[in-house]
This record gives structure tokens, C-alpha cells and sequence, in this order.
């Protein structure tokens, strides 16, 4: 059993948890997971994630709204995001998922780009790192965080080229990987991988989604980070604790916490 897993990116507020959330919750806490992000979709959510966030001290929340979710930001979205987060900084350590996703058919890039960027200034505006999603938009994503330059940001579930890896770094933003380093066409992944020094690497979940294998396609839970941490260390050649509290130090200090 390894201990100091940071699940950085996680949504226990999903329906997938609706029956069994708080004892999920305290048995992975019980089994090595020792810090919980929660990511984020839209403004509800940050609410609920928020209260979530509540019952454990070993959690804490993001606000934003998901470009997926990007119908749902109206009016004055972002005032009301900025209030919740200055009203709750003890809880609310970044804004995200925020970012770019054209995967499905039917998206508004417009609108997409619009909510990516005013996130983007808010999060600048309260020095509050972001976490990035960016699905089938990797030049528009480059060239809005070379545009808003977020001082601290992750750019999450990362399974894009070496060279794309590389352009983030130099950015000055840090990496975080799912259980899509055990995927059998992980390649491209594990070679981005070994591009991101070790003060700029995180390991998260994104679960009940992304399931590493042998759990694949199964609700997923924090403590099978550590199927993707065996991944990790197995392609940078280290120890697996040693790569876990690293990772989990260097969540510590991206958020903040
Ligand atoms: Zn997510």
C-alpha cells in the first residue's frame, strides 16, 4: 500500500457516487490518499463540490465552469464565481476545469474561448491557479495561456505529443496524468511524460471516469492512482512511493493548501 497519494483532479460529486460517496471517501482517505482535488463542470457544481469539500479536511474544491458546460455561463457568471471564491478561499484553491474541448460535434468555439478567457482573468485577478481541460484544441489553448499567462496552471488528463508537452512547460505550467498511462495506446502519453521535470508533475484520477488498467472502464476512485504512479515510475525509472510524495508535495504547493 503506498501513503501521500494527491488525487489532484477527482469528481465525487458525480451520480456515479450517489450511493456510496462518504464511505468511498473515508475508506481511500483510510488506504494512502491523503489530499483530494475536486475539478469542477459549472457553477452548481462548484457549489456542490464546495459542500462536499466541506466534511473532509483532507479536501478541497475548484470553482469554474467546464467548457462542455459552456451554455450554462450566462450574465453575470463571473461575478457570481468570484464571490463564492472570495468567500470561501479556505476551500476553493483553483478555478477549473476550465478550457477548450471541440471532441464533440455541435460546440460554440466562440463561446468556449469567450468563458476560457474571462476564467482566465479572474484567476489571474485573485492569484488563484487554474486547471486546465483541453480536448482537440491544442493551438487555441497554446495561444490563449500565451495570451493570459497564468501564473500557475495545470493542464490536466495530459495525453498530447512531447512537443506539445514541451510548449506547456516553457510556459511555466505544470502536467498532471490520468490512468491513461496504462492505456495500451498510451505511447504518445509516456513519451510526453518524460518531458515534464519532476517539480511540474502531477497524478490525479479525473475519476469515476478514466479508470487505469486493470480497472478500465469501471467507476475509478483515488486509490487506483496508484496503478498510474506504477506506470510512471516504471517509464522514469524510480521508486513508485518516492514518485507519489513527490507528486503529492508538488500539488502542496500549486494549490496552495
Ligand atoms: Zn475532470
Amino acid at each position: 500500500m503506498y501513503s501521500d497519494i494527491f488525487d489532484t483532479h477527482s469528481h465525487y460529486t458525480d451520480h456515479a457516487f450517489d450511493e456510496d460517496r462518504m464511505d468511498v471517501i473515508k475508506n481511500i482517505h483510510e488506504n494512502g490518499v491523503k489530499y483530494i482535488m475536486l475539478a469542477v463542470s459549472s457553477y452548481e457544481d462548484s457549489v456542490q463540490s464546495l459542500e462536499l469539500s466541506r466534511n473532509f479536511d483532507f479536501m478541497y474544491c475548484a470553482a469554474g465552469i467546464h467548457p462542455e458546460c459552456a451554455d450554462t455561463a450566462e450574465g453575470d457568471y463571473i461575478q457570481k464565481l468570484e464571490k463564492l471564491i472570495t468567500e470561501n478561499r479556505d476551500k476553493i484553491k483553483a478555478v477549473g476545469e476550465i478550457g477548450l474541448d471541440y471532441h464533440y460535434e455541435g460546440f460554440d468555439r466562440e463561446k468556449q474561448i469567450e468563458i476560457y478567457s474571462r476564467q482566465l482573468e479572474l484567476a489571474n485577478k485573485l492569484d488563484l491557479p487554474v486547471i486546465i481541460h483541453a480536448r482537440e484544441a491544442t493551438k487555441d489553448n497554446l495561444d490563449l495561456l500565451k495570451k493570459y499567462r497564468p501564473a500557475k496552471g495545470v493542464v490536466h488528463c495530459f495525453s498530447g505529443s512531447a512537443e506539445t508537452a514541451r510548449e506547456i512547460i516553457n510556459l511555466g505550467l505544470h502536467i498532471s496524468f490520468t490512468g491513461v498511462l496504462t492505456f495500451k495506446n498510451a505511447k504518445k502519453a509516456l513519451e510526453a511524460l518524460k518531458e515534464v521535470p519532476a517539480d511540474r508533475l502531477m497524478l490525479e484520477t479525473d475519476c469515476p471516469y478514466m479508470a487505469p488498467v486493470p480497472f478500465r472502464g469501471k467507476r475509478c476512485d483515488s486509490s487506483m492512482i496508484a496503478y498510474t504512479a506504477e506506470k510512471a515510475a516504471e517509464v522514469l525509472g524510480c521508486d513508485t512511493q518516492e514518485l507519489i510524495s513527490r507528486t503529492c508535495e508538488n500539488g502542496i504547493k500549486f494549490f496552495g493548501i
